[in-house]
Parts: structure tokens; C-alpha cells; sequence
């Protein structure tokens, strides 16, 4: 399968910055598929920069309702009207900084579906869960209640990012990463069938330049959701060119 790897910007740079750091990915794309997720307001200057080039933007989250009274949030289409072809969803960011439940995911998932974007759902355990031996069990439970009907076959994204894991520089081991994408494939095979053996499951959580081969050659890794070091175009770079 063809890996993504997909840059997180989260709330970072200036408009000037983001327009800079999407310059300097054009061309940068090899054996990988490359996508930017930059804040809202980044989002047409950067799907500007990139024009013409393989690298491919995305939003960081979306509103589950087409339109309407909603102060503040921005619709899937929205996102499709500025060039977006991605959204990231259910990051954990927004799960704790926001609430959002499973069930509030997966209706924005389905948004993003209605309009032709191609969602990246994220799931992954806190650290007090994978101390308690239950990581597999709450990707499980967050992969059956974010994931709508469809999403398979859809070509829908999934992303494992432990919550202990993001922007700490602590990974979990290479047999822990394994188990948890082959769990996963397990689980989505079985609810959505063969559509589900190419669904792309990333692994997010510290992915630097240093550790990116090891566990993109990982089975069931096709890919990575990147933090912290997508803000550098050499570090984002040298990941894709691991994969
Ligand atoms: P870091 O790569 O900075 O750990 O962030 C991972 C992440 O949250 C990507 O969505």
C-alpha cells in the first residue's frame, strides 16, 4: 500500500510561515503521498503554494452539521471550498480540549464523507489506560463508536496516536505498535470486510527522522500522522523518504 504521511500543523506559525513551509514541500513527495493539515485560516494559502505539486491539504477538524447557528466552527464543505481534500478528526486534542465523544466523531466523520473529504479518524489510549492494560480494548471501543458505515469502502483513514505518546518523545515499542495496527486491522476487516485490508492505518505520536523507518516498516503501519516535526519541511521530508 502506498503510505501518507500527513503533517499535523495544529496551532502553529503565521500565515506567512505556512505559505513558507508548503513551498519548501513542493516536489519533496517520493515513494509517499503527502498531505498538510494547517490551521483554518492557513488552509487556501497553503492549498495555493502546494498548486500544481503532489502534496495534498487537510483540515484539523470539521462541524458534524452541513451549515447552520454554529459560532465558530467550520462545515466540511467549507473545507472542501478552500481546496481541502482531508480533515482530521477525533485527535485527542479535541477529544480533551473540546469533549468530543466518539459519537460526536463519528457524525462529523460522516460529514466529511457527504462531501468527498477523506476523514483521518484518530484513536489511542491515555497512559494511565496502556498502564492498566486496556490500549487495545479503548482502540477498539473509540474504532467501533467513531467509525460510521461506509468509512471502509469510502476510503476512510485511521490513525493510532497514544495519547502519551504526542509531543513527549516517548513511542511505544515497535511489538507494542504491531499488536495494536494488527488489532485494529482485525477489527475494521471484520465490521467493513475486504474493503478494510487498504484501509490505511497511520501511526502518530513522536514520529521524528530518527525512529520513521523502523516504524513505518512495521506491519499494518501505512503511514504516519506527524506533529511537532512537520513543522520543519527537512525533518517531514526525511520521514516521507523512510517510508
Ligand atoms: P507529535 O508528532 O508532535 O508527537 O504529534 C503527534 C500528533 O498529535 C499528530 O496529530
Amino acid at each position: 500500500m502506498r503510505p501518507l504521511i500527513a503533517g499535523n500543523w495544529k496551532m502553529h506559525g503565521s500565515l506567512a510561515e505556512a505559505s513558507r513551509l508548503a513551498e519548501e514541500l513542493k516536489g519533496g513527495a517520493s515513494g509517499a503521498d503527502l498531505l498538510v493539515c494547517p490551521p483554518f485560516l492557513h488552509i487556501q494559502a497553503v492549498v495555493s503554494a502546494v498548486q500544481g505539486s503532489a502534496v495534498a491539504v487537510g483540515g484539523q477538524d470539521c462541524h458534524a452539521a452541513a451549515k447552520g447557528a454554529h459560532t465558530g466552527d467550520v462545515s466540511a464543505a467549507m473545507l472542501r471550498d478552500a481546496g481541502a481534500t482531508h480533515v482530521i478528526l477525533g485527535h485527542s486534542e479535541r477529544r480533551a480540549d473540546h469533549g468530543e465523544t466518539d459519537a460526536g466523531v463519528r457524525a462529523k466523520t460522516e460529514a466529511a464523507l457527504a462531501v468527498g473529504l477523506t476523514p483521518i479518524v484518530c484513536v489511542g489510549e491515555t497512559e494511565a489506560q496502556r498502564l492498566a492494560g486496556e490500549a487495545e480494548r479503548v482502540v477498539e471501543t473509540q474504532l467501533s463508536g467513531s467509525l460510521p458505515d461506509g468509512f471502509a469502502e469510502a476510503g476512510g483513514v485511521v490513525a493510532y496516536e497514544p495519547v502519551w505518546a504526542i509531543g513527549t518523545g516517548r513511542t511505544p515499542t515497535e511489538d507494542d505498535i504491531a499488536a495494536i495496527h494488527g488489532a485494529m486491522r482485525r477489527v475494521l476487516v471484520g465490521r467493513f470486510g475486504k474493503a478494510a485490508e487498504g484501509t490505511r492505518l497511520l501511526y502518530g505520536g513522536s514520529v521524528k527522522p530518527g525512529n520513521a523507518a523502523a516504524i513505518l516498516a512495521l506491519p499494518h503501519v501505512d503511514g504516519a500522522l506527524v506533529g511537532g516535526a512537520s513543522l520543519v519541511a527537512a525533518d517531514f521530508l526525511a520521514i516521507a523518504k523512510a517510508a
